[in-house]
């Protein structure tokens, strides 16, 4: 299986190079922006189109304004798309959706083992403790360098309470301004930013009179990379579909 990689330069993208050179991947190549340094040994495509028609699956750690090229050039070229890119908007998702009617495509915030099981864990909690009574928080800090806010993950864990409690079209995030009374039922974000935090969730559901949290820590960039590879290479083979990290790890339902 021939795997290339969109962005090769970025933080992502190198640590996914890497990853296919330690489990001796064959690497099609990768494409990168004016001014960016190419990895060492990897081959430099002119753009999506001219890789996805040398590859077999398309890992894509990115930018939202890539999306809507890149989810042409994996369906155009009949490649898998394996997509961690975050901080999409309504549209970005629909080019992902459409794309995924004529490929394979594995979406994910959280490319890790552990937030793939958090997931399931929050979708459980949220079905299981009733939302008058214990109000579902989320916070995630991470490194300065991070666009979005809050971030995917976040957003995912939100909407994996929503999906729980049966309220799967709860509006996320909530108002950013958190002044006043707290909305009943509501699931609150808060972020941080600062040092090389890689990436740290924890999801509080507080009631009168207990709190439960859970709280997953990225120490490595290395855990995501390994992760998309890992789904890069499940996708071969399977027919066209929006696929989770659950589904290649068979871990529950989708968030
Ligand atoms: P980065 O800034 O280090 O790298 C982004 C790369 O994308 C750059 O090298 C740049 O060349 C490329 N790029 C930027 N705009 C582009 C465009 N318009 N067209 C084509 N390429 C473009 O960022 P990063 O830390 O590697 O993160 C990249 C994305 O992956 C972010 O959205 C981040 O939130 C997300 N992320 C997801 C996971 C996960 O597990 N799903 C983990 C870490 C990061």
């Amino acid at each position: 299986m021939r795997i290339a990689i969109a962005g090769v330069a970025g933080r992502m993208g190198r640590m996914v190079a890497e990853i296919c050179a330690e489990q001796g991947l064959a690497l099609a190549g990768g494409t990168l922006r004016a001014g960016e340094a190419a990895p060492e040994g990897v081959t430099i495509f002119a753009d999506a189109a001219a890789l996805a028609a040398s590859c077999d699956a398309l890992i894509d750690f990115t930018n939202p304004a890539a999306v809507a090229d890149h989810a042409r050039a994996c369906a155009g070229h009949g490649i898998a798309w394996v997509l961690g890119t975050t901080g999409l908007s309504k549209s970005d998702q629909a080019a992902i959706d459409r794309a995924s009617r004529e490929i394979a495509v594995v979406q994910a915030a959280n490319f890790s083992a552990g937030v793939t099981i958090m997931l399931e864990l929050a979708r459980q909690l949220g079905a299981a403790l009733p939302a008058g009574d214990y109000d579902a928080e989320i916070l995630e800090m991470h490194h300065g360098r991070k666009l979005d806010a809050p971030s995917g993950t976040a957003l995912a864990l939100g909407r994996a309470v929503a999906n729980g409690r049966g309220e799967p079209d709860q509006v996320l995030p909530g108002p950013a301004d958190r002044s006043g009374a707290r909305p009943p039922g509501a699931i609150g974000f808060a972020s941080l930013r600062g040092g090389q935090v890689v990436g740290r969730h924890s999801l509080l559901f507080a009631s009168e009179a207990e709190h439960i949290t859970i709280t997953h820590e990225a120490l490595d960039r290395r855990v995501f990379a390994a992760g998309a590879v890992r789904a890069a290479l499940w996708t071969q083979g399977r027919p066209p579909g929006l696929y989770g990290m659950n589904d290649v790890l068979g871990i529950g339902r989708p968030a």
